[in-house]
């Protein structure tokens, strides 16, 4: 309601166009979301090369498939490891890398989530029905406007042989933003 009151201000005094804000959220709803996300994490599950650069410098490495834009301007990707599991959370507000992922889910944006992924993660992630092996720390990444991040989850067991276009098919939205798994082949 806040938001829609606020829209209908900034309409009548004439400071944004209503057309423009629907062409911002019909891109990024629509056109971009987490296939792009999945493009990336399955070209790094392939190509070692393309892993160690995205490690190194993610917003460049993204940026040169062509992922870049508004919300994605410092990326930074965290590697998923038999010793560590990541999530990302934004505890201020929604940070999140819309080139990658598109707009976030609304309960990326809940006052639960974001309290809890840092207090109690493990028990966030048991509501998202994932459980850790017991020996795998979880490390909880506050995104800010200065610097957003994307999960590489771990490359599924018995996918030896797949083709990327193939392996993306696995790979799921939470996966990324480390409150889910990529799917079983
Ligand atoms: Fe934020």
């Amino acid at each position: 309601m806040r938001v829609k009151a606020l829209e209908t201000l900034l309409v009548e005094k004439g400071l944004v166009d209503p057309a423009a804000l629907d062409e911002i959220i019909d891109t990024y709803q629509n056109r971009i979301g987490p296939k792009n996300g999945a493009i990336v994490v399955a070209k790094a599950w392939c190509d070692p090369a393309f892993r160690s650069a995205l490690l190194t410098n993610g917003t460049k490495a993204v940026s040169d498939l062509g992922f870049y834009g508004r919300q994605g301007e410092h990326i930074t990707i965290v590697e998923n490891t038999p010793e560590q599991h990541n999530m990302v959370v934004c505890t201020l507000c929604s940070c999140y890398p819309w080139p990658l992922l598109g707009i976030p889910p609304s309960w990326y944006k809940s006052d639960a989530y974001r309290a809890r992924a840092v207090r109690d993660p493990r028990a966030v992630l048991a509501e998202f029905a994932v459980t850790l092996p017991e020996g795998q720390a979880v490390r909880v990444w506050d995104s800010t406007a200065e610097m957003r991040y994307l999960v590489l989850p771990m490359r599924p067991k018995g996918t030896e042989g797949w083709s990327q276009e193939m392996l993306a098919e696995l790979v799921t939205r939470d996966s990324m933003v480390g409150t889910g798994l990529p799917k079983s082949p």
